[in-house]
């Protein structure tokens, strides 16, 4: 698929244990063997009487007199080689040896032998061949820690490492295999991208009326909404050199090397301009640098500014086009933003209907499917899921087709895996008594009851209580027929009245003290609508038009903090139960005016177990 500019040796694939085992070995048998007969020459001990022998048999060839040990020592040569021996003598017998040796004509009388290795050798042994030991295994401990931090994932296919930063680069023929055409939805992203993937076909398009590109994009949205996909896209249409890193490749352990990291980076693309540099989760390095808090990361910053700093410096008519992708991008540092660095902002929103059906059509391309599919009624159903959600929904739906030994994906098999990735899979195993079937009917019928006996409510299309995977003992599914944008005040009151249907109708059947744990996520969900309702969308009077609490991260869960007083805080938290005290109670009136049809209802849930909304609605209304 890609084109190898580089080859790079494969990487080591025996950890580093490994390798310091081997040089453990290693020295403890030089120490043992090899360093003791370089250092230390043998020195074979014999008798005076075999010495004598020796000189008859002019074996020896040098003497020579160790005072301080009062014994000769000699070297020899005989059918075995040369050697060194030693001997002591008797005392009576020295005068007379000294005078036959220094008579003896082969025999060279010197000061010493040097049983001890020449100095030079002992010096490279025991000081300069440790040094290169350690130098060695360090080197290699590096080289095994860079490898490894390399291979870090993040980077897309197998594009080939370039360079010290890291980054993975596409030369201009190589294709990522990923085009605009894989995109589905994001219209609009895909068009500021166009303009940006034309302006390096064409840039004498754009120099002759002198218009220039934005420097950087920076494209944000909620995760798995296709960032990184659109960068990939972007790669496989440019017909430019395409870096791509992610923004946690240059967090390194050491301060400066993210920075070293930045500076290789802008160093290759400068030189392969026009090109595009993507990097990817720039949230790593690119958060907001605070002053003066202790213990500051000193390395991020430093790697952020070089970043700056590198993009100041790079002339944009030389074609070097920045692009990068976050989730979070408030917590990114204002000076990245600012006009010449990344002042092009692309939103990528989660899809809406008709998005959400191309996505789906988009990946139904590699599954083979029945000719029938109501892709529409898929896509209404998944409202707010996000582009990876609705590929992993195709892709189960398929897997549910090949368990149930079937050729092609069936539209039953893609509601199935909808239910699976919103609510978990069916638990079928689970053991629920009879008594608590009996319950979760009743809740169910009651959220459902309550939905459909006021207007503005979306319509219900499936009650079960089949348990699932998630915790979940049955669920009550509304769709809403179109897309919805807005929410009207009644809308948000009816939907925490349906909310509390389910607590609602085990009251009214099994009276106050039965009531049970199954409503903790009804609860939570009406609590913080009613709570929005009042601090974020001004819907009560009392507060009026006044934001009391601001969304923090609002691509990611939408955390909110309270803006206001103490005093106001109590007040929201009265409005609140309020709120939802008025909702349960018109719950409860709908469900006692409904009495014989959340019976009947009930019942036949508990029999079928799964019914749809048709089912339900005749039910109701005959
Ligand atoms: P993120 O926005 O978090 O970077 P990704 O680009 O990694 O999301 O998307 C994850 C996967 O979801 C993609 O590989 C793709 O299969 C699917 N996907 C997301 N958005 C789209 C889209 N608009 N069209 C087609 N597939 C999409
Ligand atoms: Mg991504
Ligand atoms: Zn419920």
């Amino acid at each position: 698929m890609h084109e190898e500019v580089e080859n790079r040796k494969s990487p080591p694939k025996r950890p580093f244990i490994f390798y310091a085992v081997i040089a453990m070995i290693v020295i403890m048998l030089l120490n043992a063997w090899v360093f003791p007969s370089m250092l230390q020459k043998t020195v074979v001990e014999v008798g005076y009487d075999q010495f004598l022998e020796m000189i008859d048999d002019g074996e020896v060839r040098q003497v020579a007199y160790d005072e301080y040990d009062g014994e000769y020592v000699f070297l020899a040569e005989n059918e075995y080689g040369t050697g060194i021996y030693k001997t002591g003598i008797w005392p009576e017998d020295g005068q007379r040896l000294l005078q036959q040796l220094l008579n003896h004509p082969d025999i060279e009388f010197s000061a010493a032998i040097p049983t001890q290795a020449d100095p030079l050798v002992t010096f490279v042994v025991s000081w300069i061949l440790p040094m290169v030991f350690f130098f060695l295994i360090g080197e290699l401990f590096y080289r095994w820690m860079r490898k490894k931090m390399n291979g870090m994932p993040g980077g897309m296919g197998n594009a080939m490492s370039f360079g010290k930063s890291g980054a993975k680069v596409y030369v201009a023929d190589a294709k990522t295999g990923v085009t605009f055409n894989d995109v589905a939805g994001q219209d609009e992203a895909k068009e500021a991208l166009k303009e940006v993937v034309d302006f390096l076909h064409q840039p004498e398009k754009y120099a002759s009326i002198g218009a220039k590109l934005p420097k950087g994009v920076l494209l944000v949205g909620p995760p798995g909404t296709g960032k990184t996909l659109l960068a990939n896209a972007v790669a496989g249409e440019a017909g430019v050199p395409f870096f791509s890193i992610s923004g946690s490749e240059f967090v390194e352990m050491f301060v400066g090397m993210g920075a070293a990291k930045v500076r290789d980076l802008f160093k290759q693309a400068n030189e392969k301009a026009p090109c595009i540099v993507f990097i990817d989760e720039i949230d790593a390095i690119g958060q907001k640098r605070n002053s003066g808090s202790l213990g500051g990361n000193d390395e991020r910053e430093q790697t952020l500014n070089q970043l700056l700093a590198e993009m100041d410096g790079f002339d944009g008519q030389k074609g070097v086009v920045m692009l990068a992708a976050t989730n979070r991008p408030e917590s990114l540092d204002p000076a990245l933003l600012r006009p010449g660095r990344f002042d092009r902002r692309v939103p990528v929103e989660l899809p809406d209907l008709q998005g959400r059906e191309a996505i789906l059509r988009v990946h139904a391309r590699n599954v083979r499917v029945e000719k029938e599919i109501d892709w529409g009624a898929i896509a209404r159903a998944t409202a707010g899921a996000s582009g990876a959600e609705l590929a992993n929904m195709v892709n189960e739906a398929a897997l549910r087709a090949v368990r149930m030994g079937r050729q092609a994906v069936s539209q039953r098999d893609l509601e199935e895996s909808v239910e699976t990735v919103i609510a978990g899979a069916q638990r079928k195993s689970a053991v629920v008594s009879d008594s608590e079937k009996r319950i979760v009917a009743y809740h169910e019928i009651g959220h459902a009851l309550v939905a459909a006996r006021q207007s503005h409510s979306a319509p219900v299309t499936k009650i079960t209580i089949v348990p699932r995977t998630s915790g979940a003992l049955g669920y009550t599914m509304q769709v809403e027929e179109g897309e919805r944008m807005l929410m009207s005040r009644r809308e948000i009151l009816n939907k925490i009245a349906t909310l509390t249907g389910g607590r609602s109708a085990e009251e009214l059947v099994f009276g106050e003290d039965s009531m049970t744990t199954g409503a903790s996520n009804d609860i939570e969900q009406a609590t913080k609508l009613a709570r929005a309702m009042i601090t974020r969308y001004g819907m009560t009077g009392e507060f009026d038009m006044v934001a009391l609490e601001t969304v923090q991260n609002q691509y990611l869960g939408g955390d909110t903090s309270l803006a206001c007083s103490a005093d106001t805080a109590a007040r929201i938290d009265n409005q609140v139960v309020e709120t939802v005290k008025t909702a349960h109670e018109k719950a409860r009136q709908i469900l006692r005016e409904n009495e014989p049809k959340l019976h009947r209802l009930a019942a036949y849930l508990l029999e079928k177990e799964t019914i749809t909304g048709e089912e339900f609605m005749q039910i109701l209304n005959d």
